[in-house]
């Protein structure tokens, strides 16, 4: 059974606030309630218990006489002040409210302010003050990064130690090689073949019965709880309850087939055959320490051809306390340097080489 609440009522006559709703008739000054008349629960209303209080609860909403606008309750056919039959007048509102929405003050609070419900508040914060900040935050980053790198970005006064250039060049010789492959190739001549084991299959041989705990979500019964209240249109306040199933964890034990595979060798035929084709014979190379590199001199057999190339520069700077600085340049940078002389390294925060001031790089 639902419980029962008493609410209040104002009377809109004299001003009194927090009538009882079991009066249909001010107390003070004596006014009929009127039709359409605010009723509110206060938030520490008690359940009533008392059985005659009960009865003008569950006895459904009042009406209001056409005649005499007086409040009379649901189980009078005619008024009780001017005994006109109830005829048409019809039953004052059942309103249902969710938990926490029924009124809490009545209709004499209607034209005070109420600060609980001042207007919506404004954002703190303007769209432009937001922009403002992160703007002042990016600043701050990058002012940031930039102070750590010159304040720990220090010029370094080196020296060239070392200077070389190491330039190779490939000799490719064209003949017959014996090869071994799956495929044949169509210019190769067959020597021999064989069966061998060229990959695994993992194949299905059965399966396994295995258990493993699982868990689920059994529904144990159910719970009834207070989701609303009803404004019973007579100066009373209904809870109104929901229900909802209550869940509870279960564990069990399953079974589960779990497939067994085995690897299985797949043969294939692994070809042995003679091909004739250009392959690397050597490399061929030339370095110095001075800045006129070159490549070196081939002696090219008639059946040998030039191949892939490769060049490095590189320069070793030292400082005063003889720290080695090495570095691999491309060819135009490398060429200015001279052995011997003086320059300026950029060092960042970090530690690495950030450029050199005489060729160019940066500050
Ligand atoms: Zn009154
Ligand atoms: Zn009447």
């Amino acid at each position: 059974m639902a419980a029962i609440k008493e609410g209040r009522w104002d009377c809109q006559y004299c001003g009194t606030v927090g009538v009882l709703g079991r009066h249909k008739s001010c107390p003070v000054c004596a006014a009929s309630r009127p039709e359409g008349t605010k009723f509110y629960l206060l938030t520490d209303a008690e359940e009533v218990t008392d059985t005659s209080v009960l009865g003008y609860a569950k006895m459904g909403p009042d009406w209001v006489c056409e005649f005499c606008s007086t409040s009379n309750a649901a189980n009078l056919g005619q008024c009780r002040s001017c005994g006109a039959a109830r005829g048409t007048a019809p039953a004052q509102a059942v309103k249902e409210y969710k938990l926490g929405e029924a009124p809490q003050s009545g209709d004499m609070d209607l034209d005070q302010p109420r600060p609980s419900k001042a207007a919506p508040a404004k954002p703190k914060y303007s769209v432009g003050q937001i922009v403002g900040a992160v703007v002042a935050f990016l600043l701050l980053c990058c002012c940031g990064v930039w102070a750590v790198n010159s304040l720990f970005t220090r010029d370094k006064t080196v020296t060239v130690a070392e200077y070389s250039w190491t330039r190779t060049v490939e000799v490719e010789v064209y003949g017959t090689v014996t090869e071994e492959d799956w495929e044949l190739p169509s210019d190769g001549r067959l020597i021999s073949e064989r069966e061998e084991i060229r990959e695994y299959d993992q194949v299905l041989v059965g399966y396994e019965t295995k258990s493993r705990q699982v868990s689920e979500q059994v529904q144990t019964g159910s719970r009834t709880y207070v989701c609303g209240s009803r404004d019973l249109g007579n100066g009373f306040f209904e809870d109104v309850t929901c229900t909802e199933p209550v869940y509870e964890t279960q564990y069990r034990t399953e079974t589960y087939e779990d497939p067994i595979y085995e690897s299985v060798p797949v043969y294939g035929t692994l070809y042995t055959y003679e091909i004739d084709k250009w392959t690397v014979d050597r490399t061929e190379e030339s370095a110095a320490d001075h800045n006129e590199p070159f490549w070196p001199p081939l002696n090219l057999a008639s059946n040998e051809r030039e191949g892939a190339r490769t060049e490095t520069y590189s320069i070793v700077f030292v400082d005063e306390d003889g720290e080695r600085y090495p570095m691999e340049l491309p060819y135009e940078e490398w060429v200015g340097f001279e052995r011997g002389r003086e320059y300026t390294l950029s060092l960042s925060g970090l530690g690495t080489v950030e450029g050199c001031g005489e060729w160019g790089y940066g500050s």
